[in-house]
C-alpha cells in the first residue's frame, strides 16, 4: 500500500537535514507516485538546539523556495513548520508564527525541563532521576500547555519520549504510568481543536513501531480526538514517505477511517481510500 500524502518532512533550512533539498524531494515523491507533501522544517527559538532551527530571517526564503518548486511538479507542495513549544516563549512564537502564510504547524516537545529526551543522554537524565509517572506528569502537563497555546494545528509524535526511554525503563509504559495528565492533555486537545499525528519515524529509530503506541493512540480516538496526521519525519529525500502504511495501518486499528491534510491552517479530510492506493 502507498500512503500518498506526508505531512512531516524536513528539507534543509533544517539544521539536521543536510542535503535533503526540496526539489530533490519533489522528484522522490514523483517516483514514489505521492501527490502531497508538506515540509515542516525545525523552529526551535531557544534551548541547547537553536542551531538546528530554521532562523526567522530566512523564512521568507524557505516560503520562496517551495513556492518556485511548485512551479515545476504536479505533487501538491505544502509549507509548514515543527516548532519547539517552550512555554515562556508563547508570546514570541505567536508574533513570528502570524507574520507568514503557513499551511500546517505542528507542535512538539523534544526538550523537557532542559533535557534533550530525544538525545540518549537528556533522555537518560531525565528519565532516571524521577519515577516514570512523575516525568510523563510533566511531559504531558507541557503537552496540555502546548494545545491551550493556540498555537499548532496538530501535536506531533505525541510519546516521542520513547526514543531511548528503553534504555532506563525497558519495560514499555503502560497508561497506568501515564497518570492523569496524560487524560486531561486530551480533553485539552478535543476543546482546543487540536489534532495528532502518527509519526512512523519510530521505524528509523529502532523501537519499530509509530508513534504513538497503540494505546496512547486509542485513548486519543476514545477521548474524541478529531484531527489526525501522518508523517515520516524524514530528515533524507530517500526516507520521504517511509513506513507510512504503518501509520495508517496504527489509524485503522483504533477506528480512525480517514486522515487529515492542510492547506493554509485549515484541514481537509480524506478516506484513507482516497490517501492511499494499493500500490
Ligand atoms: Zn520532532
Ligand atoms: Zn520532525
Amino acid at each position: 500500500m502507498l500512503v500518498r500524502k506526508d505531512f512531516h518532512v524536513h528539507e534543509s533550512h533544517s539544521r539536521d537535514a543536510p542535503g535533503a533539498l526540496v526539489e530533490e524531494y519533489c522528484r522522490e515523491a514523483e517516483i514514489k507516485g505521492m501527490d502531497e507533501i508538506c515540509f515542516t522544517t525545525h523552529l526551535i527559538i531557544s534551548g541547547p538546539d537553536t542551531s538546528n532551527s530554521i532562523k526567522a530571517e530566512e523564512i521568507p526564503e524557505y516560503l520562496e523556495e517551495v513556492e518556485r518548486a511548485q512551479s515545476s511538479t504536479n505533487v501538491k507542495l505544502r509549507v509548514g513548520l515543527e516548532v519547539d513549544y517552550f512555554p515562556e516563549e508563547e508570546r514570541r512564537l505567536e508574533s513570528l508564527l502570524d507574520e507568514y502564510p503557513f499551511d500546517f504547524i505542528l507542535g512538539s516537545l523534544h526538550y523537557i525541563r532542559g533535557y534533550d529526551i530525544g538525545a540518549m543522554e537528556g533522555s537518560m537524565a531525565f528519565f532516571g532521576g524521577r519515577s516514570l509517572r512523575e516525568a510523563l506528569n510533566i511531559y504531558y502537563t507541557d503537552w496540555k500547555l502546548a494545545v491551550e497555546s493556540g498555537l499548532f494545528d496538530v501535536m506531533a509524535h505525541p510519546d516521542y519520549f520513547r526514543k531511548y526511554l528503553h534504555y532506563t525503563i525497558p519495560e514499555p509504559p503502560t497508561l497506568d504510568d501515564y497518570g492523569s495528565m496524560l487524560f486531561e492533555a486530551v480533553e485539552s486537545m478535543v476543546s482546543y481543536g487540536v489534532g495528532v499525528e502518527v509519526n512512523s519515524s519510530g521505524y528509523r529509530h529502532g523501537i519499530g513501531d509509530c508513534y504513538p503506541s497503540l494505546e496512547l493512540l486509542g485513548v486519543m480516538k476514545d477521548g474524541g480526538v478529531e484531527t489526525v496526521t501522518v508523517g515520516s519525519d524524514s530528515h533524507r529525500v530517500e526516507d520521504l514517505g517511509s513506513r507510512l502504511e504503518e501509520a495508517v495501518a496504527r489509524l485503522r486499528s483504533v477506528s480512525y477511517e480517514y486522515i487529515c491534510t492542510f492547506e493554509k491552517r485549515r484541514n481537509h479530510v480524506l478516506s484513507l481510500d482516497e490517501a492511499c492506493s494499493l500500490i
